[in-house]
């Protein structure tokens, strides 16, 4: 039999009207609508009129091709109707990983974002006067709490503490700047010009901000005369910046906290400390030392402090800036303030985290909770998955290791787990890595010394039967 023309192939496909009064198609127009039912139809015919002009079918493969049209466009429906950001499983151990978003939110945090974005609310309203209010003391009022018991009071000069929120704390950093020190000049020293990822560098902010940066000491030793021949009638400013993500060590030196907030006293010009993560609860209970807290640096003396929401806090992506509320009212009325202030979202979130802090349930907190977790723990789920995996062709082990913090907390900051250490026949370790991220949701996981490592600290204990079953099919 002579085979058949191109055009006596392309004769057999229907036109897009035929094809969407099909029957089997009348529920997925109905379902998802005939703009986006049209639109998927139209991608799936121009796709295989392409490979008849490439000469890629013959008429066998037409017909079998138009017999499963129904199902190619439902295919390619759900690929273009689908979302593009979804859930995945975080099994890299790194608790605050910026890649995976950070923190996730407390259920509590879900339920306020629910109750108050899907009606009206009172977010800048105050109901008790009935005039205009101001969205921050939703916040504020918790933040006092958990702040001023601590800072307020008890023989040193008492200060009134408060708190406003902007996008995150790079935009914290910039309104900072911005409202104290524009046209001046900031002291920092070169060991703390940090680049924090992305585009965040101190330089950069601290131009944007139109203060002018004053760098002194060296990248290893910064000593208090340094700042203080610094300096001079233009000065605005002392900075403080926690290195997040890299340490300095062997010949070192920079001035303690407390001799920069009393050199910052005596001249009468603000100290400013960029903290990055801020905790709000005691990371030694965890083991955790050195990172600075919140409260160490305000009840130190230090004026105002920038922090993450989606970081130590554990909430949702904010920057956070606590300090004198005198100087914290000038960025309030900073217009700048006005270009970087959140939504009703953001203070759902956060107020119903703080909440968790005022209540001391930090375990309601996943970040909080997931740092609180033993080795122990964690080593008996990672147990019961490789039990599970007996008999697959998956060889699984347990074996110590550890957990990072991230997010910009201290990289020193590091906890003891116990990982699953997991490998198949055939199979490289990062080949096995792929696998694991293909998977709907897919699962993240570290590649170390040629072998995949699954930190269960990160991965909700629900979670923990998917990932058995993804490790068994993908073997298979
Ligand atoms: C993380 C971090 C920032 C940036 O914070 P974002 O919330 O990501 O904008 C700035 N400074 C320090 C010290 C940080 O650790």
């Amino acid at each position: 039999m002579k085979a058949a023309s191109k055009s006596e192939l392309f004769r057999k496909l229907p036109s897009l009207d035929e094809l969407l009064h099909q029957p089997e198609l009348g529920f997925l127009v109905e379902r998802e609508g005939h703009p986006a039912a049209a639109d998927a139809a139209r991608t799936v015919l121009a796709r295989l009129r392409e490979e008849i002009s490439a000469e890629h079918l013959d008429s066998a493969a037409v017909d079998l091709a138009l017999a499963g049209l129904p199902q190619a466009i439902e295919r390619q429906l759900q690929h273009s109707l689908g979302y593009s950001l979804r859930p995945v499983i975080n099994a890299t151990g790194v608790i605050l990983h910026t890649n995976l978003g950070r923190a996730p939110l407390s259920s509590s945090a879900i339920e306020h974002i629910k109750e108050i974005s899907t009606c009206y609310s009172n977010l800048e309203l105050d109901l008790a006067r009935g005039e205009r209010g101001q969205r921050d003391v939703h916040v504020d009022r918790f933040f006092r709490k958990l702040l001023h018991q601590e800072v307020g009071g008890e023989g040193t000069r008492a200060r009134d503490i408060s708190t406003i929120v902007v996008n995150n704390n790079a935009a914290a950093v910039l309104l900072t700047l911005n409202t104290l020190a524009e046209g001046g000049e900031v002291v920092v020293s070169r060991g703390e010009l940090v680049e924090i990822g992305g585009s965040f560098r101190i330089p950069d902010v601290m131009a944007k901000s139109g203060a002018i940066l004053r760098e002194v000491g060296t990248t290893n030793r910064t000593r208090l005369a340094d700042f203080e021949r610094a300096i001079n009638e233009r000065t605005r400013l002392l900075l403080r910046v926690h290195r997040s993500n890299f340490q300095i060590t062997g010949f070192t030196e920079q001035p303690a906290l407390e001799e920069l907030v009393a050199l910052s006293q005596r001249r009468g010009i603000p100290l400013v400390e960029d903290l990055g993560s801020g905790a709000l609860f005691d990371l030694q209970s965890v083991g955790i030392g050195n990172e600075p807290g919140v409260l160490n640096s305000l009840r130190a003396g230090v004026d105002v402090v920038t922090y993450s929401g989606d970081k130590l806090l554990g909430g949702p992506q904010a920057g956070i800036i606590s300090g004198r509320s005198d100087v914290v009212t000038r960025m309030r009325s900073n217009s700048m303030f006005r270009a970087l202030r959140v939504d009703k979202l953001i203070y759902a979130a956060l107020e119903a985290t703080l909440l968790s802090y005022v209540k001391h349930d930090h375990d309601s907190i996943p970040a909080i909770r997931m740092m609180r977790l033993s080795m122990e723990e964690i080593g008996q789920r990672a147990h019961l998955l490789a039990q599970n995996l007996e008999s697959s062709n998956v060889s699984a082990e347990v074996i110590d290791g550890e957990s990072v913090i991230g997010g910009g907390a201290a990289p020193s900051a590091v906890l003891p787990t116990r990982l699953l250490a997991v490998s198949a026949k055939g199979l490289s370790a990062d080949d096995m890595a792929a696998r694991l991220r293909a998977f709907n949701p897919s699962i993240i996981a570290r590649v170390e010394e040629g072998r995949v490592l699954l930190d269960l600290r990160t991965v909700f204990p629900e979670q923990d039967d998917y990932i058995v079953q993804a490790l068994r099919n993908l073997a298979d």
